[in-house]
């Protein structure tokens, strides 16, 4: 093996628990890091918030490895032009690179394996992927046999980041000079910071010491007027956190755990990270699973060709106050908890009755944490036409949710100022307010906020829709 090899970071930007880094490293006396904007991935929906995360990713890795007398190559163009490019300027012999599992992202690795010596090393995933399928070889469809492969198989170690330099050559051309102005307009810089430090700050702020909010998860997690999660989808999103170290910290905050209660909710903790696995997995096996439903019935289903119900959906403009928060947060910071997501989800596919791939790529083009396995995987989910299709039958009810998870409507009245003043006996459902408290509310319906666009028996009906698609 040559004396430099690049590193080709993807959804990898960090250095603990860098598989494919330490491989570089064992074999060569030198390497160079490299990131490639690719434009067919800049060209997808949602791409500009995320982009942004990015590159504010791409200069914590920067500055990270600029302690260790390293830095980041930054180059834009398709990624085999870029890397034949970049090996003859770095007089490179080999590329090693992190699996990724993305349709899209095996195509270009193979295209890139048939010209260049590329190593995949690691993968995505807690486990190896291919030891999370069934016997037969294909993916699991159902949840609960899926957790039960994936827990019998022991923690994987995470590695350290490494100690010794990575001798980049000096003097490499990097995009990262000149995309300064970038990062300092992000909105939601303050509440993502991007980076590494910033993602294991978090999981230890969630998993550590005796008060850690793991031990809370179970009870707050669904609570929308606490912060009872993690907050590190985008991390995970980007690779800037290993899922590994964070399955390790859950599981030494398991050992560690007070009491039973304590241990009960860091296994639920620990179980999203299996439904992150899980979907990754699918995903790698199922490459359509933006495109169709994972089960027949789910095609034949007569959606309403609705544009505009869907604006209203998406603009929070539905009358149902949970929903209408959770979409507009969306659109001002790319966020919304996984409550409000299955609840908004449901809601469009089951009392809209509108096709679950719209709300699908409405969702992948705001959110921070869009990933297209994880989102695909959810929506399928939650229109109850993909994964454990039980959920068929499973219905949301935004208001009773409303009032379980948000019971003094704190979360409703964030995002949807016009219910300020509206009591809590009708926050969640203010179309049933007598006209004078609407008055005296500020907050006439149809006139300050809309009336209801369906009534809450439409999803009932589209169960009956939903229930004769899978008899035919
Ligand atoms: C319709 C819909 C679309 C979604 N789209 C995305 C998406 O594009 N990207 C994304 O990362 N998550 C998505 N989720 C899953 C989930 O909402 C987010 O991962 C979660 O809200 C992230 O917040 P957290 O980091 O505080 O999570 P925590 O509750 O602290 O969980 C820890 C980690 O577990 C994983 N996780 C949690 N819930 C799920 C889940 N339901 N499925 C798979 N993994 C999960 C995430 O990596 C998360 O960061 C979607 C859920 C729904 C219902």
């Amino acid at each position: 093996m040559g004396n430099i090899a690049l590193w080709w970071v993807r959804r990898d930007l960090r250095l603990h628990d860098a598989p494919a880094l330490r491989a570089a490293l064992k074999v060569s006396a030198a390497v160079v890091p490299v990131f490639i904007l690719d434009p067919t991935l800049a060209r997808a929906p949602g791409a500009a918030a995320r982009r942004r995360f990015l590159i504010g990713g791409l200069r914590a890795l920067d500055a990270a490895l600029r302690t260790r007398g390293s830095y980041l190559v930054v180059r834009e163009g398709p990624p085999l032009e870029v890397l034949e490019g970049l090996m003859t300027e770095a007089g490179a012999s080999a590329i090693f690179a992190e699996r990724d599992l993305t349709p899209y992202a095996r195509r270009r690795d193979e295209m890139v394996a048939r010209r260049l010596p590329l190593h995949l090393i690691g993968h995505p995933t807690v486990h190896p992927p291919e030891a999370l399928v069934r016997p037969n070889g294909a993916a699991y469809r159902v949840f609960g046999a899926f957790r039960r492969a994936w827990q019998a198989l022991p923690l994987p170690s995470t590695l350290p980041p490494p100690e010794q330099p990575l001798a980049t050559p000096d003097g490499l051309f990097s995009l990262l000079h000149v995309e300064d102005g970038e990062t300092k307009t992000q909105n939601n810089e303050e509440e993502f910071p991007p980076g590494e430090a910033e993602a294991l700050r978090r999981l230890r702020a969630f998993t550590d010491g005796p008060e850690a909010p793991i031990y809370r998860y179970a009870w707050e997690r669904d609570r929308l007027d606490r912060e009872g999660t993690a907050k590190l989808s985008p991390y995970f999103r980007f690779g800037m956190l290993s899922p590994r170290a964070a399955a390790a910290a859950a599981v030494t905050a398991l050992e560690k755990a007070p009491d039973a209660e304590s241990q009960q909710s860091v296994r639920s903790w620990l179980q999203e990270l299996i439904w992150r696995d899980f979907f990754h997995v699918l995903f790698a096996h199922e490459p359509t699973l933006r495109q169709r439903s994972l089960y027949p019935f789910g095609e034949r289903i007569p959606w309403r060709s609705d544009p505009e119900g869907f604006a209203a959906w998406a603009e929070g403009r539905t009358g149902y106050p949970l929903v209408d928060a959770g979409m507009r947060q969306l659109r001002a910071t790319g966020w919304m908890p996984n409550r409000v997501r299955m609840v908004a989800a449901a809601f469009l596919a089951k009392h809209l009755l509108i096709d679950w791939r719209w709300g699908e790529q409405w969702f992948i083009a705001h959110l921070l944490d869009g990933d297209p396995a994880v989102n695909g995987g959810n929506w399928q989910w939650a229109a109850g036409v993909g994964v454990d299709t039980a959920p068929y039958v499973r219905l949301f009810q935004p208001v009773v949710q409303s009032q379980r998870h948000d019971p003094y409507g704190v979360y409703v009245r964030r995002w949807v100022p016009e219910l300020a003043n509206v009591p809590n006996e009708y926050v969640h459902a203010p179309w049933k307010m007598p006209p004078e408290i609407q008055r005296a509310a500020n907050c006439r319906i149809g006139i300050d906020y809309p009336a209801p666009r369906v009534t809450e028996r439409s999803a009932r009906q589209a169960r009956d829709i939903f229930r004769e698609a899978r008899r035919r």
